[in-house]
């Protein structure tokens, strides 16, 4: 809507900046005042799309005509899709659940935790309803709560598929934290158990939705590295026994295995990803100090290679007891890409390597944690498949296994179809 105001109607100031900038009594230019959004805005010409300049604006508030709406504007929250985060651990309280602040799609909704105080001051902190607040025996009561629409699993390895199971079977789609679960088995359980309830099963790798690691995946699968030859990911921190998050980690049956299954994976992914195939022979070797304490059930460093049936090869590491070191590299037959960081939850980077010199790739930045949470929020909507299913979940679990094998017995493994 648009409104032609005459001078003898603007209020005082903006008569004299509308009187100077016309010259007095020459109404050449009618003012023409945008409503479009909220109060009116002073443009000059009449035409909407003419220049207004500092002269012609008015000295009182006035609201300007509304900008062009974003490529993907935030949903209200009314029409976001509600997620149960179950697990108040390091990395929900730290990363997923203040990342629906950069989410467009999804919402908190509800938590699920052992400690009532904690769960009740999460609560109060991000503006979740108390009634929405569960523990792990109520778990099941989520069924009736209409503002839940996705299960986010975010504890221990060894309780993934007990909760993603009883998720579904309260009617809930499920996004579960890496690894999947501790065994193949599980992972078909939990496969299964979304297939008869009708609803989406989400495996979290954030790396998909990490902007460097995706431009990484457009350059090294579309083309333009020419064949990607070799990949090689190491991954490797010190794991802290006076950390309660890794605590659990040193426990085998709650972990399922060592460096392997709680870092290894992302080296694992990373030869995936960026070859788009999957390893038909695995060679791996594994050492764990025998007098260090913290690896009397789990592993601590593992070395593997694999070979793709393109011919490209991979070769990967994980540690428990190295520097923090998350990089992958992908090179080709013309040219080589380094992410290094390539796994942190923010500031990692990107370089092009060609002709023996490095070029740093500048590449926005963006929560991979809102991106995986809206990802699953407009499959829902759209009813579209998720790019990281179960059974991408259950491949790493089954080649972890293979990685396990190789190394115990000494031999290369097949992937064979079926196992
Ligand atoms: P954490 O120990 O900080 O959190 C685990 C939570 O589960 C805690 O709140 C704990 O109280 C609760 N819990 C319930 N039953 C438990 C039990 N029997 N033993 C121990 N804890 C129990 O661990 P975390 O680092 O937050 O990891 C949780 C999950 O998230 C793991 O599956 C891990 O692999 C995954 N994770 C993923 C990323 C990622 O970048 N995608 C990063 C960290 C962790």
């Amino acid at each position: 809507m648009r409104l032609m105001l005459p001078p003898a109607l603007l209020p005082d100031t903006g008569r004299r900046r509308f009187l100077r900038g016309a010259g007095v009594g020459a109404l050449a230019t009618p003012l023409v005042l945008s409503s479009i959004g909220g109060p009116a805005f002073a443009q000059e010409g009449g035409g909407g799309g003419g220049v207004v300049t500092g002269r012609d604006l008015p000295d009182r508030a006035v609201g300007r005509p509304q900008p062009q709406a974003e490529k993907e504007p935030p949903l209200p929250p009314g029409e976001r899709v509600g997620y149960a985060i179950v697990g108040l651990g390091k990395f929900a309280l730290g990363q997923i659940i203040p990342a629906f602040a950069e989410s467009k799609r999804s919402r908190l909704a509800a938590l699920v935790s052992g400690n009532r105080d904690k769960a009740l001051a999460t609560a109060r902190q991000y503006g979740v309803d108390e009634a929405s607040v569960y523990d792990y025996q109520t778990f099941d009561r989520i069924a009736d709560n209409p503002a839940v629409d996705v299960v986010y699993v975010i504890l221990p390895n060894a309780l993934h598929a007990e909760y993603t199971i009883r998720a579904f079977q309260a009617g809930k789609h499920v996004m579960c934290e890496k690894p999947m679960a501790n065994t193949v088995e599980e992972c078909r359980q939990m496969i299964e158990a979304g297939r008869k309830a009708g609803r989406k099963l989400m495996v979290a790798y954030r790396a998909h939705h990490e902007p460097h690691n995706m431009e990484a995946i457009r350059m090294a699968r579309g083309g333009e590295l020419g064949q990607v030859k070799l990949v090689t990911s190491d991954h490797g921190r010190h794991l802290d026994p006076k950390d309660p998050a890794d605590q659990w980690r040193m426990d085998k049956s709650l972990a399922g295995g060592g460096s392997l299954y709680d870092i290894g994976i992302y080296s694992l992914q990373a030869a995936r990803y960026m070859t788009g195939e999957e390893p038909v022979e695995i060679r791996a070797m594994m050492h764990t100090p025998q007098d260090d304490p913290r690896f009397k059930e789990v592993e601590d460093t593992v070395t593997w290679q694999m070979a793709f049936p393109s011919g490209a090869l991979a070769l990967c590491s994980s540690s428990y007891s190295i520097d923090d070191t998350k990089r992958i590299t992908a090179l080709g037959s013309k040219a080589g890409l380094r992410l290094d960081p390539a796994t942190n939850y923010e500031g990692n980077q990107l370089y092009l390597r060609r002709g023996g010199s490095e070029t740093h790739m500048k590449v926005q930045d963006k929560s991979q944690f809102a991106g995986e949470m809206d990802h699953l929020a407009q499959a829902i909507k759209e009813n579209k498949p998720v790019n990281t299913p179960g059974e991408e979940g259950l491949q790493d679990v089954r080649l972890m296994q293979m990685i396990y094998e190789s190394a115990r017995e000494g031999r290369p493994v097949k992937v064979a179809e079926g196992r």
